[in-house]
């Protein structure tokens, strides 16, 4: 199917008239009978929102011009495989078991691949075959060459264990200790920090992966205390409710 096709029959099924999705996705009756005509398609942000309102990949709404495929497990995706950020949008990088609620599942690919073989175990594959063949499918996915940048297996436990020791060493007021780091996506902790003289900063790379937590304050409150770091850096803030309102307190090189 087209976006053309796409957008008509997801609409008509709603029962909806162009004016009502028009005025769902903020865009005007003439832009719907536009993209129902196949003369333009919807821009990135309209994308979004459509995505959103039907509940549907934007992969989807283009006519599924591609096979997306979760970049930690390999596993072909449809609408409902997909994972979800924490807001409800879709992630069309991965699958729901390999990314949930903005965190990764897998740290280690020799657990991964155990799992996935459990499952594809079977009159197809033996299991050494299924173990061969995760083994030479994974690494070349997306999200374990990133994970290599950080270091890949034993070292990045290594560096897991050496950044919770840096953290604890700071010894910062109210922050309880660091027990625990979890693999996190840059756009999904890539907070807005005002500096002293008013300008706002990011310090990260939307496509990066950092290791992070968040922390309850040992004062109580409804802040948080986040954590992040890499190989390059040490980074503490705090923030109200869902990230809201973020000061930074620290940021180290390492
Ligand atoms: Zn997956």
């Amino acid at each position: 199917m087209e976006t053309k096709d796409v957008i008509l029959s997801l609409r008509t099924n709603k029962g909806l008239s162009q004016d009502e999705l028009a005025e769902k996705v903020f865009v005007t009756r003439q832009a719907v009978s536009r993209w129902e005509h196949g003369d333009t398609i919807p821009g990135t942000e309209t994308l979004k929102l459509l995505s959103e309102f039907f509940g549907v990949s934007i992969n989807t709404l283009l006519g599924s011009p591609r096979q997306l495929i979760c970049q930690c497990c390999g596993m072909p995706l449809d609408d409902s495989l997909i994972s979800r950020e924490k807001d409800g949008s879709f992630n069309e990088d991965y699958c729901k078991w390999c990314y949930a609620d903005g965190e990764y599942t897998y740290s280690d690919m020799d657990d991964l691949i155990d799992v996935c073989v459990k499952h594809m175990t079977g009159k197809d594959f033996t299991e050494e075959q299924a173990r061969e063949y995760m083994k030479s499918v994974l690494p070349k996915l997306d999200y374990w060459r990133r994970y290599e940048e950080l270091g890949g297996g034993e070292k990045f436990e290594e560096l897991k264990k050496q950044l919770i020791d840096e953290f604890n060493a700071l010894h910062i007021e109210g922050m309880p200790k660091v027990e625990k780091l979890n693999a996190l996506v840059g756009s999904y902790v890539n907070l807005e920090y005002r500096l002293p003289n008013g300008r706002m900063v990011k310090f990260l790379d939307d496509n990066a992966t950092y290791l992070g937590n968040q922390l309850e304050c040992e004062f109580g409150g409804d802040r948080c205390f986040g954590i992040l770091a890499n190989m390059d850096f040490l980074l503490v803030c705090t923030y109200g409710c869902g990230g809201s309102d973020p000061e930074l307190v620290l940021y180290k090189k390492r």
